[in-house]
Formats: structure tokens, sequence, C-alpha cells
């Protein structure tokens, strides 16, 4: 699963296909929000539920390996059958 965050104010995704939101991902964010929005009072979003105010947030699951290796299983079912 990954993390995607669209900024609400000028709907950039601040944050892209980020395999975790960790503090790395929360300062990009953060930092995008201070550039985006000098205005707002940056104690305000130390809080990560604050800062998350400011994002849409979504996730992604997307196929990974599991998904791959049902594949390559059904393929090599198939061809032990074929
Ligand atoms: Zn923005």
């Amino acid at each position: 699963m990954t993390f995607s965050a669209c900024c609400t104010h000028c709907e950039t995704e601040a944050l892209s296909d980020a395999a975790q939101l960790s503090d790395a991902e929360v300062a990009r964010m953060r930092n995008h929000l201070r550039a985006c929005v000098p205005s707002l009072a940056t104690d305000r979003l130390r809080e990560l539920g604050a800062l998350l105010h400011h994002f849409q947030v979504t996730t992604t699951t997307t196929p990974e390996r599991g998904a791959a290796r049902g594949e390559l299983a059904t393929a090599a079912a198939l061809g032990a059958t074929a």
C-alpha cells in the first residue's frame, strides 16, 4: 500500500506513492504547506492531525509481489498441467 497526499489548497500532490508516512514524508508535507500557505501558523502544523487536515491523503493498494507471485504460480500450474 502506498500513500499519496494532495494539498487541499493548491491541489498539488505533495506526496506521491510513498511507501509509508514516516518523518521524512511528514516533513515534506509540512514543508510544502509552509511554502504553499505561509500564513498558516507552523506550530499548529506540528501535530500530524492538524497537518493532515490540509491534505487529502489517499492510499493505493498496488498489485505488488503478491499478485505477481499469484500470476506466476498460476502460470506455473498451467505449465505443469499443459
Ligand atoms: Zn499546496
